[in-house]
């Protein structure tokens, strides 16, 4: 007889779960070591305005470049930094490097754009972040308006009035405050009305069905139509194809994502030239260790 074993979710034990729960034990035993060895690295996505197809920001994504791995995606470190409540460490780290390469492009004479970091709804209960932040910017002589703050939508769900607090403490600071992932999981219009938010992040869900579910078009544009009424402006993730791209832009969606314009990929990569944001750009070709 087959011994069918099953995990919390419910899911079959496969090969692949243990792998995925190899890898997991792996970071729980090696998350000190890569922070001492910097094996942290960020890299930079670009965001595009979509009338003009222009950056207009770049959003800070973490890597853990291992020897022994390769690349391992946040989507397994930052789960387990949160549960051994580390994950401000990364965050504060994170934010370091950032306004250490803003400073660079600025003493280079670089025309920079404002870089959107991640935060874990953790770091608001594990450290003072805004100060940490004012710390980092302090440091590099970094003005507030180069650093916006993504917040996910799941994260305000699972703590809706301690977060508030923060977001608005953030806002009042100067700060833009932008939420990350709207229309995954359990979304409430209500975050949108109760907190000030400067962006709106569509989650790419509706895209992925974007071909097949004349729904997902439908719900893409209504929240386009919403965010714009309620003052808030919207940008759309995980944009692949032209046919997206044009859509986006007919219903009116200001800023967008996605592979379409770039993957993710560390600062050294990006060809510093005076027409490095356009599309035409030249790319580095990560295809063939992209972790996705
Ligand atoms: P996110 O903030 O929603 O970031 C967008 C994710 O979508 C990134 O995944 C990015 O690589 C991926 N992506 C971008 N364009 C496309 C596309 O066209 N197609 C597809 N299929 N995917 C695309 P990534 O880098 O794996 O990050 C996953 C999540 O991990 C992030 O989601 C964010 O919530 C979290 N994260 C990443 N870096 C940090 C960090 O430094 N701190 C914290 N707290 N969380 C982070
Ligand atoms: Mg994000
Ligand atoms: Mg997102
Ligand atoms: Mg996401």
């Amino acid at each position: 007889d087959i011994i069918r074993v099953y995990d919390r979710d419910n899911n079959l034990y496969t090969e692949e779960l243990d792998k995925r729960n190899e890898l997991r034990q792996y970071v729980i035993d090696n998350f000190e070591n890569a922070f001492k060895q910097r094996y942290f690295q960020v890299y930079y996505q670009k965001e595009i305005r979509a009338v003009t197809r222009k950056v207009c920001g770049y959003e800070a994504l973490a890597r853990w470049l291992d020897p022994q791995y390769g690349i391992i995606s946040p989507a397994v470190f930052i789960e387990v930094l949160e549960s051994v409540h580390l994950i401000h460490r990364l965050d504060i780290y994170m934010i370091d490097q950032v306004c250490s390469d803003l400073r660079d492009d600025i003493d280079s004479g670089y025309e920079v754009e404002p870089i959107s970091v991640n935060l874990s709804r953790l770091d608001f209960e594990l450290c003072d972040i805004m100060s940490e932040i004012d710390k980092c910017r302090a440091k590099y002589d970094i003005p507030k308006e180069l650093l916006h703050i993504e917040v996910t939508e799941s994260a305000i769900a699972a703590g809706a009035d301690f977060l508030g607090k923060h977001i608005k403490k953030f806002r009042d600071a100067g700060y833009e405050v932008w939420m990350d992932d709207f229309g995954a999981g359990y979304s409430s219009f209500n975050n949108l009305k109760d907190y000030d938010f400067d962006v709106v992040k569509i989650d790419m869900g509706f895209l992925r069905e974007f071909e097949t579910n004349q729904k997902s078009r439908i719900i893409l544009a209504s929240i386009v139509n919403m965010a714009k009424e309620l003052g808030i402006h919207t940008l759309a993730e995980g944009v692949e194809t032209e046919e997206q791209y044009e859509f986006l832009l007919k219903i009116g969606c200001e800023k967008m994502q996605g592979y379409l314009f770039g993957k993710p990929k560390p600062v050294s990569e990006f060809v510093r030239s005076a027409d490095c944001s356009s599309e035409n750009c030249e790319e580095f070709d990560f295809s063939s260790y992209y972790d996705d």
